[in-house]
C-alpha cells in the first residue's frame, strides 16, 4: 500500500464492527460497489431507508444509473462511476462489495473478482471496515452433493467457458479469509442462489429475465438442453434482507443465501406461461458448457444463526417484477421498478 494511505488510516477512527446486534444507531458510512445494480440497487434502496450514507461504486458495466436515481438529490447518497479493479480511497464503516460481471454474457475475461475483491479488502483493512463478499452458488460447480452445505467443497472445472466466474468469486473468498486471518479485517461471505426481481438486467441472458421478456414479447421462451436442470429461485428482497442480516450479525460464514424452492426450466417456463401469457411457446436451444445439472440451497445455517428464510415463492414473486420489466421492454420511460 502506497505510504498516503497507510498515514491516513492512522487518522479515521472507525466504529463499525463493535455495535452488538439489536443496538439502534445511525449513520453508518457504507459503500456498495455494484449499487447501480440488480441487487445493489435494492440494497441501496433499504440502506438508504434505515438512514444511513451511502456510496455506491459503480463501471456501469452492466449497472444502470436509472437503479439509482430516485437517490439523487438526497445528501446522504453519493454515485462514484468508478471501476474497482483501480485502488480506491473512501473511509467508511461497511462495504458491501457486489460488483461483479455477473452474467455468463459478461463475465468472461474480467478480472472484477480477483483485483477488484482484493482493492475493496485493502480498503477495509486500510479503514477498519467490515466487509462483506457476495459471493455465489456457482461455487459448488457441478455438485456432486445435493442440496448443498455450506461445508461442501465443490465440483468445479478450472478452465472452462464458466471458470472465469466461478472461479474467481472462489478466489475471492480466499483472499477474503486471507484478509480475515491475516489482517484481522472483520468479513462476512455470501453465497447467493439465483435470484430475480425488478431491475435485472434485460438481456443478459439468465433464465428468469429471458422467459418473462420472452412471454412479454410474443416470443417464445428458450429452454436451453432437456429443460430438466434445477435451480431454485430467491425473489430480491429476501436476498437483500439475508444479506443484511449477515452484515449486521457476528458470524463470517460463508451462508448460502437462496429459496430451497427447486424448479426444474420446464417448470419454471409453466410458471411463467400461467403468470403472464398462458399461450407462450417453448423452444428447445442448446445447452451451454458446464451447465450444473441441479442446485438447491442447505439453508439450515442462515437459518439458525442468521434468523433468516426466505418468505417470497416463485409464484408470488414473478408477478413482482412483470410491471417492471414491461415499463422498461416497451418504453413508457418509468424505469427503476420497486
Ligand atoms: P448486476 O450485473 O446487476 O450487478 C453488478 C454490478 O456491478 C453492476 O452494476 C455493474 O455495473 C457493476 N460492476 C461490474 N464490474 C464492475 C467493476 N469492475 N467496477 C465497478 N462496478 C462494477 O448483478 P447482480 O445480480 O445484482 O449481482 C450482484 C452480486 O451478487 C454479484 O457479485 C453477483 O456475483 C452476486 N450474485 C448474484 C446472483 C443473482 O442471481 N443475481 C447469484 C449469485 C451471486
Ligand atoms: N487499496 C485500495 N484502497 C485503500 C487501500 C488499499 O484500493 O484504501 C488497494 C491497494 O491499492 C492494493 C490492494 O488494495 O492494490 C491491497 O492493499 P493491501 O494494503 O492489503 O496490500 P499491499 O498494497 O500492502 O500489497
Ligand atoms: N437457461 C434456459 N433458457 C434461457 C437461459 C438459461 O433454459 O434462456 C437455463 C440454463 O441453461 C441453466 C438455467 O437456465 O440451466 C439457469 O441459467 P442462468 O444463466 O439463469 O443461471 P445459472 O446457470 O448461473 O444458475
Amino acid at each position: 500500500t502506497p505510504a498516503v494511505y497507510k498515514q491516513r488510516a492512522a487518522s479515521v477512527v472507525h466504529s463499525s464492527g463493535k455495535i452488538p446486534l439489536g443496538i439502534k444507531r445511525k449513520g453508518l458510512r457504507i459503500v456498495v460497489t455494484g449499487g447501480a445494480g440488480f441487487v445493489g440497487s435494492h440494497l441501496v434502496d433499504r440502506l438508504m431507508a434505515r438512514g444511513d450514507s451511502v456510496i455506491v461504486v459503480d463501471n456501469f458495466f452492466t449497472g444502470r444509473k436509472e437503479n439509482v436515481m430516485h437517490h439523487f438529490g438526497n445528501p446522504r447518497f453519493e454515485l462514484i462511476r468508478h471501476d474497482v479493479v483501480e485502488p480506491l480511497l473512501l473511509e467508511v464503516d461497511q462495504i458491501y462489495h457486489l460488483a461483479c460481471p455477473a452474467s455468463p454474457v459478461h463475465y468472461k475475461f474480467n478480472p472484477t473478482n480477483v483485483v477488484g475483491t482484493l482493492n475493496m479488502l485493502g480498503l477495509a483493512k486500510r479503514v477498519g471496515a467490515r466487509f462483506l463478499l457476495t459471493s455465489t452458488s456457482e461455487v459448488y460447480g457441478d455438485p456432486l452433493e445435493h442440496p448443498q452445505k455450506e461445508t461442501y467443497w465443490g465440483n468445479v472445472n478450472p478452465i472452462g467457458v464458466r471458470s472465469c466466474y466461478d472461479e474467481g468469486k472462489r478466489t475471492a473468498e480466499t483472499l477474503t479469509m486471507d484478509y480475515h486471518r491475516g489482517a484481522g479485517v472483520e468479513v462476512r461471505i455470501a453465497r447467493i442462489f439465483n435470484t430475480y426481481g425488478p431491475r435485472m438486467c434485460l438481456d443478459d441472458g439468465r433464465v428468469v429475465s429471458n422467459f418473462v421478456a420472452q412471454a412479454l414479447r410474443k416470443e417464445p421462451l428458450t429452454v436451453y438442453g432437456d429443460g430438466k436442470q434445477t435451480r431454485s429461485f430467491q425473489y430480491v428482497s429476501d436476498l437483500v434482507e439475508g444479506l443484511m442480516r449477515l452484515m449486521e450479525g457476528e458470524h463470517v460464514g460463508p451462508f448460502n443465501l437462496g429459496n430451497p424452492g427447486e424448479f426444474t426450466m420446464l417448470e419454471l417456463a409453466k410458471v411463467v406461461q400461467e403468470t403472464i401469457d398462458p399461450d407462450a411457446k417453448i423452444v428447445y436451444r442448446d445447452n451451454t458448457e458446464d451447465d450444473p445439472h441441479k442446485r438447491k440451497p442447505d439453508i439450515s445455517n442462515a437459518k439458525e444463526h442468521l434468523g433468516w428464510e426466505p418468505k417470497v415463492d416463485l409464484r408470488k414473486g414473478l408477478p413482482l417484477m412483470v410491471s417492471d420489466f414491461r415499463q422498461r421492454i416497451f418504453g413508457d420511460h418509468k424505469e427503476g421498478g420497486s
